[in-house]
């Protein structure tokens, strides 16, 4: 074969499929690895079709700027770019203070950046306005793991483990369309006898292949986890000696689930107590048993509270850290996991350290060569900085990273009127997304294949990007943009640019924090398939199981958390009769700003859609394949109908991947959980009309 060979990584979703590259003369071959022990050879359309986007014609590679909000986007030099930044961040920071500065970072960014992105809002910027794309996603799992196990990692044992479970309960997760190489654990698992058990309003592909699928209202995931719970107990599933030994909290627990007997949940979820009880006895006499959640779950202003209700069971039933069962939620982002550990969400310094902590600034402050006291406090979550943008004590000037809030973030026509209102709006991408079209300085930065780093998948396992080919002349990569930027600024501390460098100092500032990657170098990545953190030192193996013996809390205990039902902030009421929920399809991902560009992804997918019950339809009076018009107290929406029976008829379903009159997130309901922040993507009132008859 001609041209050289790389091994790395797709770069899409969190299961970080491994994937050959073979760089020839005017192509690169991509192809599985068979090896890779996430993925062994399989990969999903996505994965496959990586590699188009290498030489994407319409690529950005030389900087633009615009001299005028209403002037198009125009190529400079990379002098005239990195000056304007400059000038609008002195500009934005005299006028209104060091907070009038804003980074939004990406759950795409390698662990390299994120730690460098959060570092220079601190350090260069002095502004504690960061946060990034996870809060979208993530936030909810990380504050319930946080709470209940004092850590989060998604998955706290391998993938492979998956296929060790008598009965794997999915709560809000679709891997059969969103990660299907992940299927094979799955498929394993069933093969020899394993329960699969789906909780979601949709009957997706996960939950044809379940063996129950309950299909509750959207936002009442809550009600049913407290139902499971209370029949665990009233059967005698639980387990009473690990509950006495490795838990502390569990009688109020006790106490609130008394009051979710099966009738009262049948009312609040819709799911039939017949179904709740069988779910509970299949979960409750497996000798090994798992407690999936994923978006579904989390994406609610209830979403901490949710994911520690299916904590609580998993605790209650005495999963957590036993062989072949645990509880573990499902990352999304390519480093979903890694992204949110080292320092680019509002309140936290790199390894999980805290901002608000003395000794954790004090460390990380070392590391950095600054004064703890220089650095600012704790800053404001993705959705307030945004809904503040241009405001009296908002961010004026906002530099993105690997973001395409224009698409993803809720309530999706303010935050573009927001944008529209900063003194500067600087993005750094590799295509002009909906999100640098709109911005004052567009920074061309590498893409994956052309760049090395770290990223860390769902399990906790640190991985290795390495670089296949040369970015196009005069491309560099965000590390190198942020020290530009950082020199221009006079900051004194040093910006590394070359990742090993940056992955070295990350190593130390997260040296004994909860996220410790001290251990691991990228020889150790390279030779064994991956690390799993924490990895505190070079001689350490490494933890791919947490929990076995003790749970990383003061006490060394998990912790119960009483919750009870909430409904989701909106209702249907007769002004908007429907519940909408949104999410992702097999095709696309996250915004679309990579794949709507691919062209057998958009062979596959062209349009966006908004799924429907006949049912519903019938009663709305539209057919398959019609435009129908959806409105929210946010905005509204033109989509082609999709009929199916797989869905309740209560409910519209719309993948967030498009933009323009397709954007999901025109509709979305941005109130907050209290505790993660999150936005409620997943359940809000809508209004559903034939085009036709408008
Ligand atoms: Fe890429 Fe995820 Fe598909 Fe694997 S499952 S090929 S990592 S998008």
């Amino acid at each position: 074969m001609d041209g050289h060979q790389t091994l790395t990584h797709c770069p899409y979703c969190s299961l970080q499929c491994g994937i050959t590259l073979r760089v020839a003369p005017n192509r690169v071959h991509l192809a599985p690895q068979d090896d890779f022990p996430t993925n062994r050879g399989g990969l999903c359309s996505k994965g496959w079709n990586a590699a188009e986007l290498l030489d994407y014609p319409q690529r950005l590679t030389a900087p633009l700027v615009r001299d005028r909000r209403d002037a198009p986007l125009k190529p400079t030099t990379w002098d005239d770019a990195l000056d304007r930044v400059v000038h609008a961040v002195r500009r934005s920071q005299q006028n209104h203070g060091p907070d009038a500065v804003g980074c939004f970072g990406g759950g795409g960014l390698t662990n390299e950046k994120a730690y460098q992105l959060g570092k220079f809002a601190r350090v260069a910027l002095s502004t504690s306005q960061i946060d990034y794309n996870g809060r979208f996603c993530m936030s909810s799992a990380a504050a319930a793991t946080t709470r209940a196990f004092g850590i989060d990692r998604g998955l706290p044992f391998p993938l492979a483990d998956i296929a060790a479970a008598d009965v794997v309960l999915l709560v809000g997760s679709n891997p059969a369309d969103t990660m299907p190489p992940a299927m094979q654990w799955f498929d394993e698992g069933r093969s020899r006898g394993a329960t699969h058990i789906t909780i979601d309003p949709r009957r997706t592909s996960t939950a044809l292949g379940s063996k129950v699928h309950l299909q509750p209202v959207p936002g009442t995931d809550l009600a049913l986890a407290n139902g499971l719970l209370h029949l665990a107990i009233r059967h005698g599933h639980i387990d009473a000696a690990y509950i006495a030994e490795r838990t502390s909290g569990f009688e109020q627990v006790r106490r609130v689930v008394r009051s979710y007997w099966p009738d009262r949940v049948e009312r609040i979820t819709g799911v039939a107590a017949t179904q709740l009880d069988e779910a509970a006895r299949l979960l409750g006499e497996a000798s090994t048993a798992m407690v999936l959640t994923a978006r579904g779950a989390e994406q609610h202003s209830n979403g901490t509270d949710t994911t520690l209700a299916f904590i609580n069971l998993a605790l209650a039933l005495g999963l957590p850290g036993r062989p072949g069962s645990g509880f573990a939620t499902l990352t999304g982002q390519g480093n979903g996991q890694g992204g949110r550990e080292h320092g680019q969400k509002a309140d936290q310094l790199p390894g999980y350290r805290r901002l608000d902590d003395p000794q954790d600034r004090q460390h990380v402050a070392a590391v950095w060569g600054v004064d703890p006291d220089s650095l600012p406090g704790p800053g404001t979550s993705a959705y307030e900085m945004l809904d503040r943008l241009g405001t009296d004590g908002g961010v004026h000037t906002l530099l993105v990273f690997a973001s395409n809030i224009a698409v993803s973030a809720p309530h999706a026509t303010h935050v573009a009127q927001r944008l529209a209102g900063l003194d500067c709006l600087v993005v750094s991408d590799f295509v002009l997304s909906e999100t640098a079209a709109m911005a004052d300085v567009v920074l061309p930065c590498t893409q994956w294949a052309e760049e090395e780093g770290t990223l860390t998948n769902l399990e906790g396992r640190v991985l290795l990007r390495r670089k296949a080919l040369d970015p196009p002349p005069g491309v560099p990569s965000d590390l190198q943009i942020l020290r530009a930027l950082a020199e221009r600024l006079g900051c004194r501390a040093s910006f590394k640019d070359r990742p090993r460098e940056v992955f070295d100092e990350l190593r130390a500032a997260s040296a004994g924090g909860l996220a410790d990657y001290a251990g691991i170098t990228y020889e150790r990545i390279a030779d064994e398939q991956g690390v799993f953190w924490p990895c505190p030192d070079e001689q350490h193996p490494g933890t791919p199981r947490l929990f076995a013996d003790r749970f990383p809390t003061p006490d060394g205990r998990a912790r119960f958390h009483p919750v009870q039902h909430r409904d989701p902030a909106e209702l249907p009421d007769s002004q908007y009769p429907y519940y909408l929920s949104t999410g992702r399809n097999r095709s696309h991902y996250q915004s679309g700003a990579q794949t709507r560009r691919v062209r057998a992804l958009v062979t596959a997918e062209p349009d966006a859609f908004v799924e429907l019950h006949p049912e519903l339809a019938r009663r709305v009076g539209v057919g398959p394949g019609d435009f129908v018009r959806l409105d929210t107290r946010r905005g509204s929406a033109v989509l082609r109908a999709r009929l199916t029976e797989d869905i309740r008829s209560d409910t519209v379903f719309v993948p967030f991947h498009w933009s323009g009159q397709a954007t999901a997130n025109a509709l979305t309901n941005p109130v907050l959980d209290p505790v993660s922040r999150m936005p409620e993507f997943k359940a809000c009132a809508v209004a559903v009309s034939s085009v036709d008859r408008l």
